[in-house]
């Protein structure tokens, strides 16, 4: 069960998307995914933290051969760019030349950490490359960019919940929240 109004430390949010919703709809991914990656014994890789439930729930409803793996992203300050603020991802162990990769993505805002993980993965010459994202922001989008497989398009708000914090809480809950106005 789901209660309608939570509170995460100073700030109340109000359900969005239900959790049957939500799954609902990640069953009806997979099954374009097996249909697309029949045979193809893709490599699912999953972009920690925010993508960890979805990638799983995905990863369920998934029938074919395939490998799943997770990286992340980590911000430093390294002092070689303008911002002082450098991303690099680190996790992937597993070799991705010449296959089939799935990247899964929480949301996408901006653009910016699809943009950047994709660039990142290119350069290991993979078969193929395709993200699936839960949520999509189009009107926060500054990037040239489309998800190929969305979840949900949602309109330019803050949310929490399947996977997505605030201030590091939130991401257990099962439905998607919007902070209350
Ligand atoms: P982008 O790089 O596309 O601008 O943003 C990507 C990251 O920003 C996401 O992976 C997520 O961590 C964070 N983000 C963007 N929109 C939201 C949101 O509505 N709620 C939360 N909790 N995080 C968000
Ligand atoms: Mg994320």
């Amino acid at each position: 069960m789901s209660t309608s109004l939570v509170k995460i430390k100073d700030k109340e949010f109000i359900i969005k998307i239900a959790s049957a919703t939500i799954q609902d709809r990640v069953k009806t991914l997979a099954a374009q995914i097996n249909h697309d990656y029949e045979g193809k014994m893709p490599i699912i890789v999953g972009v920690l933290n925010g993508a960890v439930l979805f990638t799983c729930d995905l990863f369920k409803n998934l029938n074919m051969e395939c490998e799943l793996t997770f990286l992340r992203v980590s911000s430093y300050h390294g002092g070689l760019t303008s911002s002082g603020e450098v991303s690099r991802v680190i996790g992937l162990k597993e070799n991705i030349e010449g296959r089939h990769v799935l990247m899964i993505e929480d949301i996408v805002d901006s653009g910016e950490t699809a943009m950047h993980l994709f660039s990142e993965l290119q350069k290991h010459n993979p078969a193929s490359l395709k993200l699936a994202t839960a949520l999509f922001k189009p009107a926060a989008l500054k990037h040239n960019l489309t998800p190929d497989y969305v979840g949900f398009e949602v309109e330019n708000d803050f949310l929490v919940g399947y996977g997505l914090d605030y201030d590091g809480l939130g991401r257990n809950l099962n439905d998607i929240y919007v902070l209350k106005p």
